[in-house]
């Protein structure tokens, strides 16, 4: 269940721990038995096996949504920010806002390393103008904590921008090593149904079938190529660029999927102080240049929500929380969620300590063997004889569906227009789900 946070490599004592890239793309801790000496800190902090929450703290009525002080959608005023960013650009612009105010006195940021194989470097700014390198949403493991010991050494707080294990490693961390909560000022969590292992980037390097001698860098999605959402962009030392369509990332998501992220409820990334997330399904919203959905979930989240506005960082406007839920299918999520895990019990292994307080929020759920064989598939990654065989089976697998799918569809039309009837009717008597009020706020 390794998320490949980085936690666990600085904090062990005994300096035993390194990381090392698997045939299957996952990026595993692998512990030197000659150097271990057992002390159980790194299992302590792992994020896979659960986290330490204080729910007593938090009184959280749903873990599947959180609390949201307010929502808000809009994008960054900054027209290098926004054209840049991966969605409206809210996130970095927060983070500019803080290090102008002194909020912060550093942030720390992701970049895609270029290079033939591109892979995430985590990197800690001090500057506003080195935050564009940084933005844009990389889909794969992300060794987040691995600069703890350069935190520090830094001189004041500092924010985080993470995703929802990589928050979780952080409660584990406040746990053990109580400076770090002093430290880290505020977090801002991403919306994230899951990431890919790193054999998804050589799989669109390979489908983009551009010679590695001149391969410079990958955006897994880039707003100025085709617009927002924006599709994958694989670009050369010379300039020269290979656009893949949108779905040729997301056709291959299942393919990559870790296991932990088929076993995590919190989709929505309830323990950050801001969560920031496309705006899927939100109504009127600029789908040129794309835009931000902002939940404010702790005053101090809504306090540095409300200074970016005042100080023109960020353009902002209320919505609905239950509109976001329900434009990130949080109750099909919900289902999916505790099959998953139902699944993985079925066949006799653990499954994190979030379970229990969890599975009360996600009482329905479906045996269907497809949850089985893609936890499955997820575990046996790593049982390919090499990166090019997994590909290829990969690649195999895909046109095999695309045959499927091609003859069977004229064979299930009925069905899939008896289907849509059935939810449109639906739609038109219940109307939109809008259970999860939103507390509206004085922003
Ligand atoms: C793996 C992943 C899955 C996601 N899934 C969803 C989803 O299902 N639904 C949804 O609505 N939104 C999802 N998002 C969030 C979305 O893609 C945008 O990141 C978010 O809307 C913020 O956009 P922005 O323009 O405001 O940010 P930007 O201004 O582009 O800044 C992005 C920030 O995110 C940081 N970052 C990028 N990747 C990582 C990473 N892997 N780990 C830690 N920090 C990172 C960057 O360093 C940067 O600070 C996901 C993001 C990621 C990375």
């Amino acid at each position: 269940m390794c998320c490949s946070c980085g936690a666990c490599k600085p904090i062990c004592p005994a300096n035993a721990i390194e990381y090392k890239e698997t045939v299957g793309g996952y990026l595993m801790p692998i512990v030197s038995e000659k150097l271990c000496n057992s002390c159980g800190l790194c299992i302590s902090i792992c994020p896979g096996r659960g986290f330490t929450w204080n729910l007593g703290e938090k009184r959280l009525k749903d873990l599947f949504t959180g609390e949201a002080l307010a929502t808000l959608v809009g994008k960054a005023t900054g027209q290098e920010l926004l054209e840049n960013s991966q969605s409206g650009g809210v996130a970095s612009s927060l983070l500019a806002c803080a290090l102008d105010s002194d909020e912060v006195s550093a942030v720390v940021t992701v970049v895609m390393e270029e290079g033939i194989s591109p892979r995430p470097k985590v990197q800690i700014v001090q500057s506003v103008d080195a935050l564009y390198a940084s933005q844009k949403s990389k889909y794969c493991p992300v060794p987040l904590w691995s600069i703890i010991k350069e935190l520090k050494k830094i001189q004041g707080p500092v924010a985080v921008v993470a995703l929802p294990c990589q928050i979780h490693a952080l409660w584990n961390l406040y746990q053990k090593l109580p400076w770090i909560r002093k430290k880290i000022r505020f977090t801002i969590g991403l919306v994230c149904d899951r990431i890919m292992t790193y054999a998804a980037v050589d799989h669109l390097l390979s489908d983009a079938k551009m010679s590695a001698q001149v391969r410079k860098g990958l955006y897994y999605r880039d707003k100025k190529q085709g617009g927002y959402p924006g599709n994958v962009h694989v670009f050369s030392e010379e300039g020269k660029s290979i656009i893949l369509p949108a779905g040729s990332r997301i056709r291959i998501k299942d393919f990559y999927t870790p296991l932990r992220c088929r076993l995590c409820f919190d989709k929505m990334n309830i323990f950050s102080d801001i969560t920031v997330g496309d705006p899927h399904s939100i109504t009127n919203v600029d789908r040129k240049n794309g835009e931000t959905v902002a939940i404010a979930r702790t005053t101090y989240g809504l306090e540095l929500l409300s200074l970016a506005t005042e100080r023109n960082y960020i353009k902002v406007r209320q919505i609905e929380y239950s509109e976001v839920i329900h434009g990130q299918s949080i109750e099909k999520k919900r289902k999916e969620w505790r099959s998953y895990v139902e699944a993985w019990k079925q066949k006799g292994h653990e499954v994190p300590n979030f379970y229990e307080a969890v599975k009360k929020d996600a009482f329905i759920y479906s045996q269907d063997k497809v949850y089985l064989s893609n936890l499955q598939y997820s575990a046996n990654l790593d049982n390919f004889d090499s990166r090019e065989a997994l590909l290829r089976y990969v690649k195999r697998k895909l046109k095999l569906k695309l045959i499927q799918k091609t003859f069977l569809y004229p064979l299930e039309l009925p069905k899939i227009v008896a289907d849509k009837a059935k939810f449109l009717s639906k739609l038109i008597k219940k109307g939109r789900p809008n259970v999860y009020r939103n507390q509206r706020d004085k922003l």
